[in-house]
């Protein structure tokens, strides 16, 4: 007779047609009913989609919310981001361990609960946060992290913690999530409100070509950081070689300080779907892929909502608005915590069921992307604003924005600053505009773009946030006057170290020896010998590192010392009778004699 893993995995393989491209859902699914995924289940799946079992355990040790060991039934996942622990995370940490009896890394003794640590959950404007199973709780204090423990002891259901819905649709049915949008300027292209159909229809009036052309005349550009202008894209993808062709959405917004696309998969679905479905009639493809951050689990049932009510309003599915021969359908794809899939290599590699493993380019993705198709992959905010263009017009649009950055920018902005959340501006905006917005007057730095961006002093602040001046893909953080930079900048590369796919050298080992040499000067021990190693070792990782992760990890230590070399500075070693402090012996041996409890015999 079967036994319970292997009906389950036999059921769960059999609904993803057993096609290990599905490998993402299939393990997911099994880990959902089991717990983990143990190498019994690998070699059953392994065996039912025709694969060897390393290919299974492959994707399974790779993504953080995937695990080959039995966790808790409830894993309570904190986020330990650079913001969050400005706002307490490290508390909040400490609460959850007393009230669990447990340290950060384990489970209960009676395999109940898990405690781990998380990076950026996108979350920054209401942190600290966590996700407990797929329940996300927000501004946690240490005594919300004690009721929660007190009630999940009780045998509460995670669902049933929230007592109190967020704005919006987090209110919705399908979502009840106290999470909320903090809108805090709405602006004509993303945030404004949207009648589902009325770019596509307008779209579907003009030819692929036309609909391409429409793209250029609006100057429209990526809005994931890189900027490629979207027509041409698009262009590439169209005429490049294969009878079948996808479009994907990289909903995996990872950079910490980031979470301006969980307002708009809150917000503006329809918009989104629209764009994806305008950008499938014009490269030519049938289907289309949204690849949701696994932190965003939370929103899965919404949008599949969203889905099913285009399908049944004809804005998917086949001949669409009585379009003939236009047909085209959304999948959502989810990830399983991995900051690296965010790169779109990495996140067509993981949509294909494997690590997500960036892949050497050329081919880029127009030419040879999901499953050796071409693929456009797109970013979130950049698919509303090809609807809102359909919609509205390319010259409408081009109008907005600076000379080089046509349209509208969503900022999400956190830290220190008295009004955190989601701003849509015209690009060309200064950073000091934005600062009055968001009540920060006396910020002594902000971090642009996220920690892969760079670190800016105030006398950056006039500085305008556009493509060719400051290129952002969203992430404004902002640091007071008594913030650490050095302890921030510290954050970064642990987060770097530990999101590094570990594939190359330089980014696996560069990263690690930049934290230990800031280390050194953190710690008071560094000489000014340590700058110059410190920023040798970065240009080289950065020149050196197979993907976009290694070539700009190095980012906060370099902008940190172009912005803020007086106060790496003022942490080194003076130098006593011009020699180098190299080896401080005293400092060395004072642990030991501290527990021997004898000095030892040094000059
Ligand atoms: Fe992996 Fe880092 Fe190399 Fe990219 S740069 S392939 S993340 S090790």
């Amino acid at each position: 007779m079967a036994s319970d893993l292997e009906k389950t995995v036999r059921d769960v393989c059999q609904r993803y047609g057993n096609d290990r491209t599905r490998m993402m859902d299939i393990v997911t699914d099994v880990q959902r009913v089991h717990g983990h995924v143990s190498g019994e289940a690998m070699d059953l799946i392994a065996a039912a989609v025709g694969t060897a079992r390393v290919e299974v355990e492959s994707v399974v040790t790779f993504y953080a919310f995937l695990t080959s060991r039995p966790k808790g039934k409830v894993i309570i996942r904190l986020c330990n981001d650079v913001i969050d622990r400005m706002k307490g995370a490290d508390r909040v940490e400490k609460a959850f361990e007393e009230a669990l009896g447990i340290r950060a890394g384990e489970t209960t003794p009676d395999g109940v609960i898990s405690l781990e640590r998380t990076p950026c959950i996108g979350m920054c404007d209401q942190a600290p946060a966590a996700v407990i199973n797929e329940v996300v709780v927000t501004s946690l204090s240490t005594d919300k992290a004690r009721e929660i423990v007190a009630r999940l002891k009780m045998g509460v259901p995670p669902k049933r913690l929230i007592l109190e819905y967020g704005d919006g649709a987090n209110a919705h049915d399908l979502v009840r999530a106290e999470v909320k949008n903090n809108i805090r300027r709405a602006g004509p292209v993303v945030l404004a409100d949207y009648v589902a159909g009325s770019g596509l229809r307008k779209a579907l009036a003009m030819s692929p070509v036309e609909v391409i052309r429409e793209m250029k005349a609006s100057r429209l550009r990526g809005r994931g950081g890189a900027g490629f202008p979207l027509g041409m894209k698009w262009e590439f993808t169209r005429n490049a070689a294969g009878s079948r062709k996808y479009l994907v959405c990289n909903a995996d917004e990872g950079e910490p300080g980031t979470f301006k696309d969980r307002v708009i998969l809150t917000e503006r679905p329809h918009l989104l779907f629209e764009g994806m479905t305008v950008g499938g009639y014009a490269i030519g493809a049938d289907s289309g892929i949204l690849y949701l951050r696994a932190e965003y689990t939370y929103l899965r049932a919404w949008l599949e909502q969203i889905l099913a009510e285009r399908r049944d309003r004809g804005l998917l599915g086949r001949n669409i608005m009585g379009k003939a021969g236009f047909d085209f359908d959304i999948r959502i794809q989810m990830g399983a915590g991995a900051y690296v899939c965010g790169e779109e290599t990495s996140l067509l590699s993981s949509c294909e069921g494997t690590r997500g493993d960036p892949k050497n380019r050329p081919p880029f993705p127009a030419q040879k992307g999901y499953l050796g198709a071409p693929t456009a992959v797109n970013n979130v905010e950049t698919l509303c604003c090809v609807a809102r263009i359909m919609e509205k017009g390319a010259g409408w649009f081009a109008e907005m924005g600076s000379e080089v950055s046509s349209g509208t920018k969503l900022l999400s902005v956190s830290g220190d600053c008295s009004a955190p959340g989601v701003y849509e501006l015209p690009f060309g905006v200064t950073l000091a505009e934005l600062l009055v917005l968001v009540g920060a007057p006396d910020a002594q730095a902000v971090q642009m773009a996220g920690p892969s961006g760079q670190l800016l002093a105030r006398g950056d602040f006039g500085r305008k946030i556009c493509f060719d001046d400051l290129a952002t893909g969203g992430s404004v953080m902002v640091f007071g006057p008594d913030r650490d930079l050095l302890e921030i900048v510290d954050g970064f590369l642990e987060f770097f170290i530990e999101e590094s796919c570990g594939y190359c050298t330089p980014c696996r080992v560069g990263n690690v020896l930049l934290r230990e040499g800031l280390g050194r000067i953190r710690a008071g021990h560094g000489t000014p010998d340590d700058l110059t190693y410190l920023k040798s070792l970065a240009e080289s990782v950065k020149t050196l590192s197979r993907c976009g992760l290694g070539q700009t990890s190095p980012n906060p230590v370099l902008t940190a010392l172009r912005s803020f070399r007086p106060v790496f500075e003022q942490r080194l070693v003076a130098l006593k009778d011009g020699l180098l402090p190299t080896f401080d012996l005293k400092a060395a041996v004072s642990t030991a004699e501290g527990i021997t409890g004898r000095q030892s015999a040094h000059h």
